[in-house]
C-alpha cells in the first residue's frame, strides 16, 4: 500500500514532507478516481440527476485522475506537473458542477476543497492562485447567469472562502518555514559532522563516503585513482617536548600545505590523529608521487617558532593505486598503509610506492619509489 502511494519511489530522510505530499495526491486521485466515475454511473442510472454533460465531466475527470497517478510513476520530478493538472480538472469540474447543477445549493463547498488541497499540495502561491481563480469563477457565474443561491448566500461562500483561504495561507507559510529551518539545520549539522574541527578538512566519515565514489567511478570509467596516505614523523616527540598546542598547529599548517597543492577534484581528509588521506582522481602512480614529494619537501620548510626555538616536522608517505580486480575502496587503502609502513621501516620523511601498477604489473623501480625518495633523505 505504502509502496502504491509512494509511486514506487524512496524518499529520504530529508524528503519526508516531499513523501508525505505523493501519499495525499495519490489518495486524492484515488479518491477522485473512484467518486467521480460513481457519480457518473449513478447518473447514467437515473438514480441522481447532474445531466448528460456533467456525468460526461465526471467520467473524463475519473479517466484523467488515473492517467495522472499512471504519469507520477514515472518521475518524482513529475510532482509540482501533475499537482497542478489535478488542481485544474478540478477546478474545470467544479465549475461544469456550479453553472450544469443548479439544484445542488451545497455545489460551492467543492472550491473550499479545491483551495485546501491547493495549499497543501503545491504550496502558498498555488493556493492564492486557485482562490482567486475560484471566487473568480463563482462571481462570474453569479454575474453572467443564476447561481439560484440568495444573494446572501454568495456573501458567506465567498467571505468564507477568503477567510479559509486566508488561514490556510498562514498555516503553510509557516509549515514552508519550518520545513526551511530544518534543512538550514541539517545541512549545518551535516557540515559539523563531516568536518575535522581542528583543521577544517574532511573527517574520515566523510572521506569514506567519498572515497567510496571515487572508487566506484574509476571502476566504471576505467581511470586511474591514486592515494596518499600520510603519517607525521615522531609526532609524539613533537608534543612530549613542545607541548600540545604546538602539535596543533602543526597539524594545521601541514593541512595547509597539502591543500595548497591541490586540484578542485582532489579530496584530502584527516583520517587519524597525525594521519592525512588524499586522494587524486584521474592521476597514476607517477603523477601522485610527484605531487606527493612536493608536499613532503614543502613540510620539510614548515617551522613554528616555540619560545625562540624553531619546531618543525617531517612526513612519511604511502602510495596506491587503483588496480583491476579491487574489490572496494579498502584494497587500495590497504595497500597504500602499507607502502607508508614501508616509508617509516626506511628512515621516515620518505614516499614509498605499491610496487605494483594499475594492471598489477611490477612498477620499473628506478622511475620512482624506494629507490628516488631514499635518496633525499
Ligand atoms: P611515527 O613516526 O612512528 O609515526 O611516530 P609517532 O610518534 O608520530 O607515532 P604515534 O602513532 O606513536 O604517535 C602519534 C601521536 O600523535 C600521538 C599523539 O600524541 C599525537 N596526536 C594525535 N592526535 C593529535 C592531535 O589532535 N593534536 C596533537 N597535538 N597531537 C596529536
Ligand atoms: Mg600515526
Ligand atoms: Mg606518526
Amino acid at each position: 500500500m505504502n509502496n502504491f502511494l509512494y509511486s514506487g519511489f524512496e524518499f529520504k530522510e530529508d524528503e519526508d514532507l516531499l513523501g508525505f505530499k505523493f501519499k495525499m495526491i495519490n489518495s486524492i486521485l484515488v479518491i477522485v478516481a473512484l467518486f467521480s466515475t460513481l457519480v457518473g454511473i449513478l447518473s447514467d442510472l437515473g438514480i441522481s440527476d447532474i445531466g448528460p454533460i456533467h456525468s460526461k465531466v465526471n467520467y473524463v475527470y475519473g479517466i484523467f485522475s488515473v492517467m495522472l497517478i499512471f504519469l507520477l510513476r514515472s518521475s518524482k520530478t513529475y510532482y509540482k506537473k501533475v499537482a497542478n493538472a489535478l488542481l485544474i480538472a478540478s477546478l474545470i469540474t467544479f465549475t461544469s458542477a456550479l453553472i450544469l447543477v443548479p439544484q445542488d445549493e451545497f455545489r460551492i463547498i467543492w472550491f473550499y476543497l479545491l483551495i485546501f488541497v491547493a495549499y497543501i499540495l503545491n504550496g502558498s502561491a498555488s493556493g492564492l492562485l486557485f482562490t482567486i481563480a475560484s471566487l473568480g469563477v463563482i462571481l462570474s457565474v453569479h454575474l453572467l447567469s443564476d447561481l439560484q443561491l440568495s444573494q446572501l448566500a454568495i456573501n458567506t461562500s465567498v467571505l468564507g472562502l477568503i477567510i479559509g483561504s486566508f488561514l490556510s495561507r498562514f498555516y503553510t507559510n509557516k509549515i514552508s518555514d519550518y520545513e526551511n529551518s530544518l534543512q538550514q539545520k541539517n545541512a549545518a549539522l551535516h557540515v559539523l559532522a563531516s568536518t575535522d574541527d581542528l583543521t577544517g578538512i574532511m573527517n574520515r566519515r566523510l572521506f569514506g563516503e567519498v572515497s567510496k565514489r571515487y572508487f566506484e567511478t574509476a571502476q566504471r570509467d576505467n581511470l586511474p585513482l591514486s592515494l596518499l596516505l600520510f603519517d607525521l614523523d615522531h609526532f609524539k616527540k613533537v608534543n612530549d617536548t613542545y607541548g600540545h598546542q604546538t602539535g596543533d598547529l602543526l597539524l594545521i599548517r601541514f593541512a595547509e600545505a597539502i591543500k595548497s597543492y591541490l586540484r578542485k577534484s582532489d579530496i584530502v581528509a584527516r583520517v587519524g590523529g597525525e594521519e592525512f588521506a588524499v586522494l587524486l582522481f584521474e592521476t597514476d602512480m607517477e603523477g601522485a608521487f610527484i605531487l606527493a614529494e612536493k608536499i613532503r619537501t614543502l613540510v620539510e620548510s614548515i617551522t613554528i617558532d616555540h619560545e625562540g626555538e624553531k619546531v618543525f616536522v617531517t612526513t612519511s608517505i604511502g602510495i596506491a593505486q587503483h588496480r583491476e580486480g579491487d574489490k572496494a575502496f579498502n584494497a587500495i587503502y590497504a595497500r597504500a598503509d602499507k607502502a607508508l609502513y614501508l616509508a617509516k621501516g626506511r628512515g621516515r620523511n620518505r614516499t614509498c610506492c605499491d610496487p605494483l601498477a594499475g594492471d598489477g604489473t611490477q612498477m620499473p623501480v628506478h622511475r620512482f619509489n624506494v629507490t628516488l625518495s631514499e635518496s633525499q633523505e
